[in-house]
């Protein structure tokens, strides 16, 4: 009762900078329920330094992940291991492990490190997976993805971004990481299928020409409601008998829009 009396706003994930992440009643209490140490355990924290050479930026990061309900450990060691601040504004370095959505070139966001916890657990990825992202804006997904998939495939529409994240993943020795130029909502007939596929920017609906590329078995997470407003995470799920379609949480991206940008 107490979540649904809540205000809208306090149940949503925000993806974009001036939002921030803004709680989530409900996480804690399932997070109780599984019997994890609450989140201002002294033992948690006392375990988390023993065991981690991490400045302690990393560690609270982690902990907030954790106390967010992020409770797959592989996922949780990634998000970890991924240097953020390679991926943000060299202004906003200091604040790379907060969670919170941050602006980048273009006029685009990195996503909140939540969000991007969450979309990954919840395509329960393996190293055989052939994974498709659409829209690779700062790449840090991309990053995240290349850990735990087989083959990346991440599409951006600006190539300013698309290039810059083609750097930033090289560096970081993300050689299963392929990043094109294209437009996520028109691919070319040729690409896929996918056993995941991870959409990044908000779509009105759910191309028909996107989902066709989904492998039986395969998982397609994605933003879907209107541009100017809040959308809901849709995770379809391909079985032999069809596609079955669940609604996870309301979320705040930016849009993704038609064609290769002309200009950047
Ligand atoms: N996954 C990114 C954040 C995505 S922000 C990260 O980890 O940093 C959304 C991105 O989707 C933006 O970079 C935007 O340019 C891109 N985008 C929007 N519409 C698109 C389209 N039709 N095809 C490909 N990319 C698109």
């Amino acid at each position: 009762m107490a979540i649904e009396a809540r205000p809208l706003q306090a149940n949503l994930w925000s993806n974009t900078p001036s939002e921030g992440y803004h709680g989530f009643l409900g996480r804690n209490r399932i997070l109780a329920t599984r019997g994890l140490a609450p989140p201002d355990d002294p033992r948690q924290h006392k375990q988390a330094m023993t065991s981690h050479q991490h400045p302690p930026e990393k560690m609270m990061f982690q902990l907030a992940l954790r106390r967010r309900g992020i409770s797959d450990q592989v996922v949780l060691r990634t998000m970890e291991e991924v240097p953020r601040e390679q991926f943000v504004d060299v202004a906003d370095r200091d604040v790379a492990y907060r969670d919170s959505a941050l602006p980048i070139a273009c006029g685009q966001t990195i996503s909140q490190p939540f969000v991007v916890a969450y979309m990954t657990e919840q395509l329960q990825l393996r190293k055989t997976h052939r994974v498709l992202e659409i829209g690779t804006g700062s790449g840090y997904q991309a990053a995240v993805l290349s850990r735990l998939a087989g083959q990346v495939l991440t599409v951006e529409r600006y190539r300013m971004l698309a290039d810059a994240a083609r750097i930033r993943l090289e560096k970081l020795n993300c050689h299963n990481v392929e990043v094109m130029l294209g437009d996520g909502l028109n691919l070319p007939a040729n690409i896929g299928p996918f056993d995941r596929i991870i959409v990044t920017a908000a779509m009105e609906q759910l191309p028909e020409n996107l989902v066709e590329r989904l492998e039986v078995g395969g998982i397609l997470i994605a933003p879907v409601g209107p541009h100017q407003g809040v959308q809901t995470l849709i995770r379809l799920s391909r079985t032999e008998a069809g596609i079955e379609r669940k609604e996870l949480v309301e979320v705040r991206f930016v849009p993704a829009l038609p064609g290769v940008a002309r200009e950047l």
